[in-house]
């Protein structure tokens, strides 16, 4: 058995996935981690993808 799976709650558990560059159509390899870019990452079109900040919990409170 792999003594490093199941590791649920981990904050270094990241993804890695694929999305096809808007402007030029390569495929862009990232980082997700609780279904956020944790990594920015810059095709060679020039394209950049913004990494997300971390959104633990909504501060604003609306009304
Ligand atoms: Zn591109």
């Amino acid at each position: 058995m792999a003594m490093f799976d199941g590791c649920e709650g981990n904050a270094k558990t990241w993804v890695l996935e694929e999305m096809d560059c808007p402007q030029c159509g390569k495929v862009l390899e990232y980082y997700t981690s609780r279904g956020r870019i944790v990594e920015e990452v810059t095709c060679d079109c020039g394209y950049v993808l913004k990494a997300q900040e971390p959104v633990p919990m909504p501060v604003k409170k609306e009304g």
